[in-house]
C-alpha cells in the first residue's frame, strides 16, 4: 500500500487512462480527476477511484457529469478555474499532468507555485516555456517527476546526479512507423496510415508527431530544460525495438540505460511511488526472446523537424513555443485532410521563420508567441488551399 495522494489532470487521455489504472492497482487515495469533456469515461473513472472531486473544464460537460455522479457524493465542479485550483490540490501529494498539448502550460505552473511534486506527461509546458516553469519549481519548492518514457528514463538513470558528471544524454526514438522512407514516399500517406503506431499506446496527436519525429524533437527540447544541458549533450538514437527507454552517458564514458517492455504505466508509477519501486501491472522483459537491439542514426534530412526542434531551442525565447503551437496547427489540418503528411514540416517551418523571438520572454510573450504561430501555420494552411485526395 503506497500512503500517497493524488490528483489526476488529463485523466480520461491516453496517459491519464493508464495513470488511472496504475493508481486502481495500487489502491492510491485519489483525491481529484479533471478532464476536459469526456463524461463518460470520467463517470467511470470517478466510480473505479471514487475521488473527492471531479473537475470538467467544460462547463456542459461538468453539468452532465454532476447528474450522472449524483449518487456517489463525489463533488463536481466545472471550469477552467476549477482545473487550475486542481492543479494545486493541497491533499495531493503528486499531481498527474496529462493534460494534452499546450492546455498543460497553465495547470503545470499553477501545480509549481503550490510547491507540488508534478508527475509530468505534458511535454508542451516544458518545451514552450522550460525557463519560466524552472524558476517557478525552483522558487516555489516544487518537484517534476517526467512520466514522458524518455526522460523517465534518463531521470531514473541520473539517479539524483547532474551538471558536469553527465557527458550525453542518448535520447531513444522507436523512428516512427515511416523510419527508413524519403520524403518523397512519404507523400501520399493518409491520416489512417499515420495514426497506427507500432509500439506505442498514444492519443492521436502524438502518434502524428512521434511518424514526424517532431516528438522526439520536442523530447530533445524536454530534456535540455528538465536535466539543465546544453541541446548538443542530447543525442537522438533511433531503436526500433522500444526496449532501452534512453541512456546517459558519464564524463567516464559509463553509459547507463534504462530497460523495460514499453509500457507507459511504468513510468506513471514510478512517479506514483518514486523514490519507492513497488510490484506493479507491468509485464517482465525477457531478452532471449527478444534476441537483439537495434540502434541508429537519426535521419534529420527526411524527419526536417528533428533538426528544427534543435534549432528552436538554441534560438531559445518563444521560439519553442512557436513551434508546439504551429505543430498543433499543422497536425490538425493533416488529420483533417486539409494538408499531406510532408506538409505538416512545411507548414511548420514556414510559420517559425515568420516569428520575430523575444528573448527572456513572460508568460505573457510565450501565450501571445504560441497565439501568433498557430495563426500564421492556420494562414499557410488556408493558402494551400486544397484538400488532399488519398
Ligand atoms: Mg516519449
Amino acid at each position: 500500500m503506497i500512503e500517497k495522494t493524488i490528483a489526476i489532470l488529463g485523466s480520461t487521455g491516453s496517459v491519464g487512462q493508464q495513470t488511472v489504472e496504475v493508481a486502481a492497482d495500487l489502491g492510491v487515495k485519489t483525491e481529484v480527476l479533471a478532464a476536459s469533456r469526456d463524461v463518460k469515461t470520467m463517470e467511470s473513472q470517478a466510480r473505479l477511484l471514487k475521488p473527492r472531486t471531479c473537475v470538467m473544464e467544460n462547463e456542459d460537460a461538468a453539468k452532465e457529469l454532476k447528474i450522472k455522479l449524483a449518487d456517489t457524493g463525489i463533488t463536481v465542479l466545472g471550469g477552467h478555474t476549477a482545473l487550475l485550483e486542481a492543479a494545486a490540490c493541497p491533499a495531493a501529494d503528486v499531481v498527474f499532468n496529462s493534460v494534452g498539448g499546450s492546455a498543460g502550460l497553465e495547470p503545470t505552473l499553477a501545480a509549481l507555485k503550490a510547491g507540488k511534486r508534478i508527475g509530468l506527461a505534458n511535454k508542451e509546458s516544458i518545451v514552450m516555456a522550460g525557463e519560466i516553469v524552472n524558476r517557478t519549481k525552483k522558487e516555489c519548492g516544487g518537484e517534476i517527476i517526467p512520466v514522458d518514457s524518455e526522460h523517465s528514463a534518463i531521470f531514473q538513470c541520473l539517479n539524483g546526479r547532474s551538471g558536469a558528471e553527465i557527458s550525453r544524454i542518448l535520447l531513444t526514438a522507436s523512428g516512427g512507423p515511416f523510419f527508413g522512407m524519403s520524403r518523397r514516399e512519404m507523400e501520399g500517406i493518409t491520416p489512417e496510415r499515420a495514426l497506427a503506431h507500432p509500439t506505442w499506446k498514444m492519443g492521436s496527436k502524438i502518434t502524428i508527431d512521434s511518424a514526424t519525429l517532431m516528438n522526439k524533437g520536442f523530447e530533445v527540447i524536454e530534456a535540455v530544460h528538465l536535466f539543465d544541458v546544453l541541446p548538443d549533450t542530447v543525442e537522438v538514437v533511433v531503436h526500433r525495438e522500444s526496449i532501452i527507454h534512453s541512456m546517459v552517458e558519464y564524463t567516464d564514458n559509463a553509459v547507463l540505460a534504462q530497460l523495460s517492455v514499453p509500457d507507459m504505466r511504468l513510468c506513471a508509477q514510478y512517479a506514483m511511488t518514486y523514490p519507492e519501486r513497488v510490484p506493479g501491472l507491468m509485464g517482465r522483459l525477457d531478452l532471449t526472446a527478444l534476441g537483439k537491439l537495434t540502434f541508429f542514426k537519426p535521419d534529420f534530412e527526411n524527419f526536417p523537424l528533428l533538426a528544427l526542434a534543435y534549432d528552436c531551442i538554441k534560438a531559445g525565447g518563444i521560439i519553442p513555443a512557436a513551434l508546439v503551437a504551429a505543430d498543433e496547427a499543422a497536425v490538425e489540418a493533416f488529420i483533417a485532410g486539409k494538408i499531406g503528411f510532408t506538409a505538416i514540416s512545411d507548414v511548420v517551418s514556414e510559420a517559425i521563420s515568420r516569428i520575430k523571438n523575444i528573448p527572456s520572454p513572460t508568460i505573457g510573450d510565450i501565450l501571445a508567441a504560441a497565439k501568433e504561430a498557430r495563426g500564421i501555420a492556420s494562414g499557410i494552411v488556408g493558402k494551400q488551399g486544397v484538400t488532399v485526395a488519398f
